[in-house]
């Protein structure tokens, strides 16, 4: 009996690889790019300069370049001078389905700053970051309807303090794409390191998927300013980022390939361990798991992921028990809590853990 079962078990994953196997091959990563501003909203107007206008040129340059390559497929969310919702932007990074979504932007400052920056949702930890993030998201009191869009009003502190992480399982995905982009642009192009930094972008903060947020450069800084503006400026900026993309997806596939072959070494059967865990919190500050930490909740699990604590509750086996944990949690206030899977330890989609059971 347990000989039979084996030989289904190895036959199952045979089939069950192959066929991720052909995916991962023939599927396409989705990738959104989305130019800031637009329309009515001209984002900063640095030194004369529109940053609708240079951050279009950059994003369709990029698009450009990526289309080129079969498995990617590149949209936007905006190619002409139009005005789009902040939300609407997000919308179609979700309703794609998107791998990632690339928001291009640039600075601007009172001061002669210059440098360019890239940006992923997280904890803002200086005021600097915050100023930005308001900046940019003060869009949105331009949009009609905007209380009936966004919980959030950009003029209240407790609103920039409570915009939280919503993204935090693509925080890891979102970095590495983030470190690409910003140190290729350092490097090749000779841009001062504004770094990879976090801030809570509301457009960041309502798409799914890894998402970043570029600030090319400052258009304020004359000199800077006019590099962006430049022909020969947007064509670098633009062919760097797209290859700083395109690394992080050809990574993105060699993985997944890596992986189905991982498991399909003849005569092992691997007996992997599921695990669902409720992800309520995720901060810097390393807590003691004690319940009165977590309204109550008992047995909550730390884990330090780079810089950041994960704390989970509920660790179950049982997708149905995890559900019921999530709820739980949800419900003493951990609005934001989702359900995290791990395959030996290791963090995976939801999905994949669903399917391996
Ligand atoms: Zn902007």
């Amino acid at each position: 009996m347990k000989y039979f079962f084996k030989i289904y078990l190895v036959l199952g994953l045979f089939c069950f690889t192959s066929l991720t196997y052909v995916n991962a091959q023939d599927r396409q990563y989705v990738v959104v790019l989305d130019a800031g501003h637009g329309g009515k909203d001209p984002g900063n107007l640095g030194n004369g300069y529109k940053e609708k206008n240079v951050a279009l040129k950059v994003t369709l340059q990029i698009g450009k370049a990526l289309a080129k390559y079969k498995y990617i497929k590149v949209v936007y969310t905006r190619k002409k001078d139009v005005f789009v919702e902040l939300h609407d932007r997000a919308k179609i990074a979700n309703k794609q389905g998107a791998d990632l979504f690339i928001s291009v932007h640039c600075d601007s400052h009172s001061s002669n700053a210059y440098g360019a920056g890239t940006f992923v949702l997280g904890l803002s930890g200086n005021r600097q970051n915050l100023e930005i993030a308001k900046r940019e998201n003060s869009v949105i009191l331009l949009e009609e309807d905007y209380q009936k869009n966004y919980d959030y009003d950009p003029d209240s502190p407790e609103s920039m303090i409570g915009l939280s992480l919503l993204q935090e399982e693509n925080l890891d995905k979102s970095l590495s794409v983030a470190s690409f982009i910003q140190s290729d642009v350092v490097k090749n192009l000779h841009r001062k390191d504004r770094r990879v930094r976090q801030a809570n972008f509301l457009v960041l903060r309502q798409t799914v998927m890894p998402s970043v947020l570029v600030e090319l450069g400052f258009l304020t800084n004359k000199k800077e300013g006019r590099y962006l503006n430049s022909k020969k400026g947007q064509n670098a900026l633009a062919n760097t980022i797209a290859k700083a993309i395109r690394k992080y997806i050809d990574r993105l596939r060699l993985n997944t390939i890596e992986n189905t072959e991982d498991v399909v070494i003849p005569n092992v059967v691997k007996t992997d361990k599921i695990e669902f865990k409720t992800q309520i919190a995720s901060s810097r500050r390393k807590i003691s798991t004690k319940s009165y930490n977590f309204k109550g909740l008992k047995n909550v699990q730390r884990v330090r992921v780079g810089k950041y604590y994960k704390y989970y509750y509920g660790i179950s086996r049982s997708y149905k028990e995890a559900l019921k944990s999530q709820k739980l949690a949800k419900k003493k206030g951990y609005t934001t809590a989702f359900i995290a899977a791990f395959k030996n330890g290791e963090k995976i989609s939801v999905k994949e853990a669903l399917k391996l059971l």
